[in-house]
């Protein structure tokens, strides 16, 4: 199904998180000294932590104690969202007993927390933004093919339509209990997950910590998935690589933008799958017909102010293909996007083609300006 030249061993990628991340964030030149001046005696100050399955850098200009703090603040929200933790909300609620039954159907229920709330609010909001491209009650399907444990295999037809009739977004039902907490809801067979947007919400809620105490310069890597606050403390822009999603890829890069005060965030095939008989299969799965995407997107980078909505758009637009995503992008006013296909070709919208070059090993790569 997929082009195998595009990720068959994006290993060469995925080795040397920490170095690669430096790449990423494109600090690999950065020099203390001039930070100090500029900033007046402020020095950067950086933590590293593995968090939601991820490595997550983040550095700022300012307070090492914000760092202790940031960290506090990740590991409180992954308690309450990660759906492989059996006493997160989200674990809780997809493991609940049936409550009582709406239109027919018997539902379960459990009481969240308001940031698990706010999120699935948030996520449902996207879910239909996108026309369901994006499905937060995917779960099920995500975990038959084993990307959730590893433990991988290609569900047979039966399998995957007897999944996709419970899943539904639109079924998910948030009340109030009349006190400050939410009841969520859902059909007993469906489970949920926030992993689309986890990471984005995170960058976000780390972006608004950081600026509410003070902090104007920053930057917070998520796994490659990057915010930033400010520009650098000389005020240049931050230069944030994008990952090449091609296998043979020899820099791992595609392209650097110059970027202050935007998330960047991609979602690519490369970062989990695996190959069957040939075939790839990667993580990212539409709820059309259950199976990973095969519309010729390989990568598709979200550029925009929201954290949050860029993490739901990279994934939802991965799902619509090219001629949506395109479509989609020209109705709406909030982010910037590069998208890649596995032809190779670089497809970027106008608002960033200037702050946008490829690397020196895709010179040659045709890349085109969307424009509106
Ligand atoms: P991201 O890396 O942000 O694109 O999120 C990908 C993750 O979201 C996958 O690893 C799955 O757990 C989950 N996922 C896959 N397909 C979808 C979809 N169509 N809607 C929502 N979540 C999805
Ligand atoms: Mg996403």
């Amino acid at each position: 199904m997929i082009n195998r030249n595009v990720l068959k061993k994006c290993a060469a990628v995925l080795l040397g998180i920490n170095m690669f991340s430096l790449m990423l964030t494109g600090c690999s030149s950065f020099n203390p000294a001039d930070q100090v001046e500029s900033l007046g005696g402020k020095v950067i100050q950086t933590s590293t932590i593995f968090a939601m399955d991820t490595v997550m850098e983040l550095q700022i200009y300012g307070d090492a104690a914000l760092l202790n703090e940031a960290q506090q603040k990740i590991t409180d929200l992954e308690n309450r969202i990660s759906v492989t933790n059996s006493e997160s909300d989200i674990g809780k609620l997809n493991a609940a007993c049936v409550t009582e039954v709406i239109d027919g159907k018997n539902y379960k229920s459990a009481e969240i927390s308001a940031v698990t709330a706010q999120i699935m609010e948030r996520a449902l909001k996207m879910c239909e933004r996108t026309d369901g491209a994006l499905d937060i009650s995917i779960y099920p399907v995500v975990k038959t093919w084993g990307f959730t444990t590893g433990e991988y295999k290609v569900p047979t037809d039966q399998e995957l339509s007897e999944l996709l009739k419970e899943v539904d977004y639109t079924k998910v039902v948030l009340a109030e209990d009349g006190g400050k907490n939410t009841i969520c809801k859902i059909p007993e067979n469906m489970q949920v997950d926030l992993g689309s947007v986890a990471k984005g919400y995170t960058s976000q809620m780390l972006t608004d910590y950081f600026t509410e105490s003070g902090i104007t310069s920053g930057l917070i890597n998520l796994g490659g998935n990057v915010q930033c606050i400010g520009s650098k403390p000389n005020n240049d822009k931050w230069k944030v690589a994008i990952k090449s999603p091609f296998s043979d890829s020899k820099s791992g890069i595609l392209g650097v933008l110059e970027a202050s005060d935007v998330a960047i965030i991609t979602s690519g095939g490369y970062e989990r799958f695996f190959e069957e008989d040939g075939k790839i299969y990667w993580h990212i799965i539409d709820p059309d017909d259950g199976r990973p995407t095969d519309n010729g997107i390989v990568s598709v980078t979200i550029v925009g102010k929201d954290g949050f909505l860029c993490d739901a758009l990279s994934t939802a637009l991965f799902v619509k293909g090219l001629d949506e995503a395109i479509s989609f992008w020209q109705q709406s006013d909030d982010f910037d996007a590069v998208f890649v296909t596995e032809d190779g070709t670089v497809y970027v919208t106008q608002g960033i083609a200037d702050s946008f070059t490829l690397s020196s090993e895709y010179y040659n790569a045709e890349k085109i300006i969307l424009t509106k």
